[in-house]
C-alpha cells in the first residue's frame, strides 16, 4: 500500500493549526478544508480549500487530495463523513466515532452502557418528555443542545420547572438533553491516542478551569490521587476501545466523592492538551499523527509540572500587548493562532509554563497572564484589516 504522504484536515482552527506545525514537522503534506479564508489552519498548511464543511463536491476534493482525512472539531455533518468514507477514503476517526460523539444523547447512552459512571440523563424535545425529565433526573439539572454546542453554549442550568421551561422555549425546539448538576470538586481530563492495533497510550490526567464554559487554565498533572488518576485512565481506555477510534480523544470527567462522571468525549486533539507541545516529548498532536499515520505510539512523558493559560479576546481589543514582557520568562512559551478579531472569550493564543513545581507554575502562569491585555486599533487600521 502507497505509504500516507498527504494528511487533510475537516476544519482549520488553531487545533488544526497546531496539527499540521506537526505533522509538517514530521514530513506530511497538509490540506484543510475550511469556509473561511486565511484560517489557523490554512496559514500554514499547503493547501487550504475554501468551503462549507457540507459542500459535497469540495469534500469529495479534499479526499481526493490526501491519503487520510481527519477533523478538528466534531461539529462536521456526519453526511460529509460518510460521502468520503463511501468513496473509499480513509477517516480517522471514523464516521462511526463521529456519529456518537456528536450526539450528547448517543454518546451518554454509550457511556453508560459501557458501564462508565455518568450523571442521571433524559432526552428532551417537548413539555412532555421535559414533564418526565424532570421526574427522573430531578433538579439542579443542566440543559443542553444534543448536537452543535462547544465552550458551554446551548446551555442552561435550570433550578426549578419554570427556568426548565424557558430553557425549553430558548432551545427553539433543538432536541436537548437534561442531565443532573454534578457539584463537582474538580474538572479533569486525558489525553489518549489510539492505533489501527488497538495500541493506546495516555498523557497525564490534567485538570481544567473554566471561565464561562471556556477553558481557561490547565494543570498538569492534576491534584488527584493515584487511585482516581488510574480511574480516569481505564475509563479513557474502554471508551476508547469500545469506539474502535483511531487517534487522539479527549475525556473530559468531573471529579466527585473519589470518582470520575464523564461528560464529554471529543474525538479529535484538544484544548487541555496543548501543554503536551511544551511539557511531553510527544505532543497530542504528534501522537494523532502518529495514529492515523500508522505510526508507532509511545507513551508521553511528562518533563515538569506546567500550566497552560488560554489567551482569550475580550472584545475591546485588537492587538495582544505585553508579549515583550510575557517571554522575559524563560520557562514560559507562547503559541498564538493568527486571527485577527479578538471578539469576547474567543481563543486567540496560548501560553504554558513549566517549573519544578506547581506552585511555582501558578505564581508564572499568574504573572503571565497579568501581563498581557489587548489594545485596539485605530479606526483606519480596522478598516484595513475587515
Ligand atoms: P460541556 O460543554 O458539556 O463540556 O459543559 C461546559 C461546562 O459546563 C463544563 O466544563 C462544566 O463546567 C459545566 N457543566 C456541564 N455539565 C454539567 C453538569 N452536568 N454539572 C455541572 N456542571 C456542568
Amino acid at each position: 500500500m502507497r505509504p500516507i504522504e498527504t494528511i487533510g484536515i475537516l476544519g482549520g482552527g488553531q487545533l488544526g493549526r497546531m496539527l499540521t506545525l506537526e505533522a509538517k514537522r514530521m514530513g506530511y503534506r497538509v490540506v484543510t478544508l475550511e469556509p473561511l479564508p486565511n484560517s489557523p489552519c490554512g496559514q500554514v498548511a499547503d493547501e487550504q480549500i475554501v468551503a462549507a464543511y457540507d459542500d459535497l463536491r469540495a469534500i469529495g476534493e479534499l479526499g481526493a487530495r490526501a491519503d487520510v482525512v481527519t477533523y478538528e472539531f466534531e461539529n462536521i455533518p456526519l453526511e460529509s463523513v460518510r460521502a468520503l468514507e463511501a468513496q473509499g477514503r480513509l477517516v480517522r476517526p471514523s464516521g462511526d466515532v463521529l456519529r456518537v460523539t456528536q450526539d450528547r444523547m448517543l454518546e451518554k447512552t454509550f457511556v453508560r452502557d459501557l458501564g462508565c459512571t455518568v450523571a442521571p440523563f433524559a432526552a428532551v424535545d417537548s413539555e412532555g418528555s421535559l414533564a418526565a425529565a424532570i421526574a427522573a433526573v430531578g433538579f439542579p439539572a443542566v440543559m443542553k443542545t444534543a448536537r452543535g454546542g462547544y465552550d458551554g453554549k446551548g446551555q442552561w442550568v435550570v433550578r426549578d420547572p419554570a427556568q426548565a421551561r424557558e430553557a425549553l422555549v430558548a432551545a427553539r425546539g433543538a432536541p436537548l438533553i437534561f442531565e443532573a448538576f454534578v457539584p463537582f470538586e474538580l474538572e479533569v481530563s486525558i489525553i489518549c491516542a489510539r492505533g489501527t492495533d488497538g495500541t493506546i497510550v495516555a498523557f497525564p490526567v490534567t485538570e481544567n478551569q473554566h471561565d464561562h464554559g471556556v477553558l481557561a487554565t490547565t494543570i498538569v498533572p492534576a491534584r488527584v490521587s493515584a487511585a482516581l488518576a488510574e480511574r480516569a485512565r481505564d475509563t479513557a481506555e474502554r471508551i476508547g476501545a469500545a469506539l474502535e477510534i483511531v487517534g487522539a480523544f479527549c475525556i473530559e470527567y468531573f471529579v466527585k466523592d473519589g470518582d470520575v462522571y464523564v461528560n464529554e468525549i471529543a474525538p479529535r486533539v484538544h484544548n487541555s492538551g496543548h501543554y503536551s507541545l511544551d511539557a511531553t516529548q510527544i505532543s497530542q498532536y504528534e501522537a494523532h499523527v502518529r495514529a492515523i499515520c500508522d505510526l508507532p505510539l509511545v507513551e508521553p512523558k511528562l518533563f515538569e509540572p506546567a500550566v497552560m493559560v488560554n489567551v482569550l479576546g475580550t472584545g475591546t481589543g485588537d492587538y495582544l500587548t505585553g508579549v515583550a514582557d510575557l517571554l522575559r520568562d524563560p520557562d514560559l512559551k507562547l503559541h498564538v493562532y493568527g486571527k485577527r478579531n479578538a471578539a469576547l472569550r474567543r481563543k486567540m493564543a496560548h501560553f504554558t509554563v513549566l517549573a519544578p513545581t506547581l506552585a511555582e507554575a501558578f505564581v508564572k502562569a499568574e504573572r503571565g497572564r497579568k501581563l498581557l491585555s489587548w489594545t485596539p486599533a485605530s479606526p483606519a487600521e480596522r478598516a484595513a484589516v475587515r
